[in-house]
């Protein structure tokens, strides 16, 4: 890439910190040190035209973890590392929603809905059984359970009877 002097001046030259990637985290990443820092210059470095991961791609859910999920992080991590995970997704969200403002992301809370193909007859099954056990596990931090079943009201067809409901 050829730049000009003004270039190099301007964008390139006396710069305090370089963010590689414009993803949620590399932007989170400068918002806080402009905050903390506001004379600071900061540099993002971004690979493609338009931010080219997973943030612009995603499907926009606010959600620490289904249930099927946090019992499949219970396979490969211990119980405390779960939860501590657990506990900094949801006050990651908080952040997120606090810095940006409910307005602008249009954050709407309906709850989660895990939905199962019927022919997902062992998962099923297994988050049926976990699911008063991983609401006791994760009250320390809800204080409530997080999760219940509901009947299948959006009547999706080729799935179980009910749904698991995640009402945090
Ligand atoms: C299909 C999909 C659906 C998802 N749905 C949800 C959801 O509903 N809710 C949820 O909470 N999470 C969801 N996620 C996860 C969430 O999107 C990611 O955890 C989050 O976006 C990661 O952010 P990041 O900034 O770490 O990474 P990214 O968004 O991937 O950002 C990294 C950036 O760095 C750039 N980069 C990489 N290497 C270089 C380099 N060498 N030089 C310059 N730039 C570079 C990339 O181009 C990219 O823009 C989903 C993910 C996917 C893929």
């Amino acid at each position: 890439m050829n730049l000009s002097y003004w270039e190099i001046k301007n964008w390139f030259t006396n710069i305090d910190y370089t963010i590689v990637g414009s993803g949620i985290v590399g932007l989170s990443c400068a918002w806080f040190l402009k905050e903390r820092f506001p004379k600071s210059k900061i540099l993002i470095l971004e690979r493609g035209m338009l931010p080219q991961g997973a943030s612009t791609k995603n499907a926009g859910f606010a959600c620490f973890g289904s249930l099927s999920e946090i019992i499949e992080d219970l396979k490969s991590h211990s119980e405390n590392e779960v939860l501590e995970l657990v506990e900094k997704r949801f006050y990651g969200l908080h952040l997120l929603r606090k810095t940006l403002g409910d307005k602008a992301v249009n954050y709407q809370n309906n709850g989660g809905f895990e939905l199962f193909n019927n022919t997902d007859d062992t998962l099923y099954e297994t988050c049926l059984s976990q699911k008063n056990k991983i609401n006791k596990f994760l009250k320390p931090i809800f204080k409530t359970d997080v999760f219940s079943l509901k009947n299948n009201m959006f009547n999706f067809k080729n799935i179980k009877r009910q749904y698991i409901f995640q009402s945090v």
